[in-house]
């Protein structure tokens, strides 16, 4: 077993991050496998490298130790930039001008409870060559899902919420996911699908465990394996930790940020019983 933690260095570690660190770290350990530390930093407006220190020294304190060197995708840009030239020759991006703005008027109706509203396809069709600086990038779901065998759009999942073995369901890719931005608006630089996609492979990640929140975009991560010939690895989302309203911790929920339950006084036996480990 070879697993990961791969915290986008945008805020403090919660309680929430550190369930998920905890539980593959424990994972690998028990295994006898491998734990590494990945560094999601490649959005270079929000990731900052206090925050990445802060991270690390969280996770120390919990009692985590990683295998190698910790990985920055920020250093490995031209690696991605490679995989979206590749999809880029096959003709599965597309350039992109929308605004957030834009893309809320173009959508007939607000999309209830929806994360992102998904993209309405405003651009899709406009060749590379028309790509303005500070153009995004989409993929053109529907023109990769066209070109994949749906048998091999397969993944396994073996956390609580979903176990078992799951077939990519074209009409609801469409529907959650749509035409992802892979190369961001402003700088172009790799987006986070494409990015941890990647590296789970090129890492030899044989399990992803991460939070049950990415369960629903797990299909477009499966979708880019087999566009650039990559292994799907299994996967295994865990609970989410919520609070006591039931809602899902986020980054800016500070209140539950491990460096202040720390200062507090709690160890780190007390975050294992607090995430219910
Ligand atoms: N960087 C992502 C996050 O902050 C990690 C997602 C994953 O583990 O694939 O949640």
């Amino acid at each position: 077993m070879r697993t990961r933690f791969a915290p986008s260095p945008t805020g403090p570690l919660h309680l929430g991050h550190a369930y998920s660190a905890i539980l593959a770290h424990d994972m690998a350990r028990r295994a006898g496998g491998t734990f590494l530390l990945r560094m999601e930093d490649t959005d270079l407006q929000r990731s900052r490298p206090e925050w990445e220190a802060a991270i690390i020294e969280d996770l120390a304190w919990l009692g985590l130790s990683w295998d190698g060197p910790v990985h920055r995708q920020s250093e490995h840009i031209a690696r991605y930039n490679d995989r979206l030239e590749t999809l880029t020759g096959g003709g599965l991006l597309y350039p992109c001008s929308c605004t957030r703005g834009d893309i809320r008027a173009a959508l007939s109706a607000p999309q209830e409870g929806a994360v992102a509203p998904v993209y309405p396809g405003t651009c899709r069709g406009r060749p590379m060559a028309s790509r303005l600086p500070g153009d995004a990038l989409r993929l053109d779901l529907g023109a990769a899902l066209a070109r994949l065998d749906p048998a091999a759009l397969v993944f396994t999942d073996t956390g609580p919420e979903h176990p078992g073995r799951h077939s990519v369901d074209p009409e609801v890719a469409r529907r959650v996911i749509g035409d992802v931005v892979l190369g961001r608006k402003g700088d172009g630089i790799v987006a986070y699908f494409l990015a941890s996609a990647f590296d789970d492979a090129d890492q030899g990640i044989t399990h992803v465990i991460r939070g049950a929140d990415l369960f629903d975009y797990t299909p477009v991560q499966v979708i880019l394996q087999r566009l650039l010939g990559l292994p799907t690895p299994v996967y295994h989302h865990h609970r989410l930790i919520r609070d006591e309203a039931g809602k899902r911790l986020a980054k800016r929920d500070d209140a539950r940020a491990i460096g202040k339950y720390r200062d507090e006084g709690a160890t780190a036996h007390d975050i294992r019983r607090m995430v219910g480990l």
